[in-house]
């Protein structure tokens, strides 16, 4: 039994529950490393917030986020990982051991730390925006695109990923609108190049999104404002069945930033094709050192490999 003030001390710690936390726990845990995980406030991930999850390579019928999750936690329970509830709330990576606080109390002090702690996509804020998430709103083009077949959607925004998303709809969508707030698009001259050549889209610049409505079905269109706070403003209808934004994601790093070298979007900067960062002991794995793939596989895949680079860094101390 650990006393009030005991420092624990742990040979993997890894943070985080989504795909990569839960998938580097099932390897280390069978490395023999005695992983302990902590969840976070979002107990298996952004793919709890999902109902169909098709892309998932082992599900031929496809699975419901929250079932696929759960499978993921027993799997790494199945092998040892001591799953914890717990928000990591502050770091100390210029010691070894590392040292690590939980939900501001806990000490730890670890050996190694694996930071999967995700990225979170931005929305607008709109009320609407929550009322159809998951009935029209997505901010993930590549997850739930194919769900929107033949139909008329939009895309907000206008950068590189709006771009790219709204020419990856295009191909499986009827219509796509892409919604600028300015006059120009930020994009690529590559990337608006594809966007002005694929006819079945259509620039809307100078638009901003009043509103969203639907029924309890699903979305059924938006209110935009075209030219807004000028005297040529006026309100627009499109009639869409899904909104996807694009308005960029904020990885969860905030609490490490002190220590680990991001980029300038704030993901996890990691040497070469490992998940080594700056400090010896430290890796990252998933959607917070990604910021270009930011699937479920993909964060699966990357912790793996992190949990094998822990494991050959405990070997050499
Ligand atoms: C609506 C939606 C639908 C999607 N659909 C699909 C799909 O169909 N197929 C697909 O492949 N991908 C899909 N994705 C993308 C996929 O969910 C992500 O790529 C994937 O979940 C990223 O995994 P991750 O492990 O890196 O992080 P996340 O799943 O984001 O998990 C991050 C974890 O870190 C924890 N955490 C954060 N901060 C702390 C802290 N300080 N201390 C402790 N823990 C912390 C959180 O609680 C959470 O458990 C979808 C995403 C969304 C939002």
């Amino acid at each position: 039994m650990q006393g009030e003030n005991t420092i624990e001390k742990v040979r993997c710690l890894i943070i985080g529950s989504g795909p990569a936390g839960y998938t580097a726990a099932i390897y280390a845990s069978r490395a023999n490393l005695h992983p302990v995980l902590y969840t976070g406030l979002q107990m298996g991930g952004q793919l709890t917030t999902t109902t169909e999850v098709e892309n998932f390579p082992g599900y031929p019928d496809g699975v419901t986020g929250p079932v696929l999750m759960e499978d993921m936690r027993r799997q790494a329970e199945r092998f040892g990982t001591d799953m914890r509830f717990g928000i990591v709330t502050e770091v100390d990576f210029s010691v070894k051991p590392l040292r690590v606080t939980v939900d501001g109390e806990k000490q730890l002090e670890a050996d190694s730390i694996i930071i999967a702690t995700g990225a979170t996509a931005r929305y607008l804020g709109l009320p609407s925006e929550e009322r159809f998430r998951g009935l029209g709103v997505s901010a993930c083009a590549t997850c739930d695109g194919f769900f929107y077949k033949g139909k008329d959607v939009a895309v907000v925004g206008g950068g590189d990923t709006a771009c790219e998303e709204a020419t990856y709809l295009a191909g499986l969508c009827r219509k796509v609108y892409l919604i600028v707030r300015k006059n120009y698009l930020r994009a690529s001259k590559a990337m608006q190049d594809r966007v002005f050549n694929t006819s079945n889209i259509e620039v809307l610049f100078e638009h901003n999104t009043k509103d969203l409505y639907g029924t309890d079905m699903g979305l059924e269109g938006a209110h935009l404002l075209y030219k807004i706070g000028t005297p040529e403003e006026k309100e627009i209808d499109i009639k869409i069945d899904g909104f996807f934004l694009a308005i960029g994601h904020t990885p969860n790093t905030e609490v490490f930033k002190k220590y680990i070298t991001t980029d300038e979007q704030g993901y996890i900067v990691t040497e070469g094709k490992s998940t080594r960062t700056n400090v010896p002991g430290v890796f990252a794995a998933g959607d917070v050192m990604d910021p270009v793939y930011r699937q479920g596989i993909t964060s699966a895949g990357s912790g793996c490999r992190a949990a094998i680079d822990a494991e050959h860094y405990l070997a050499q101390l």
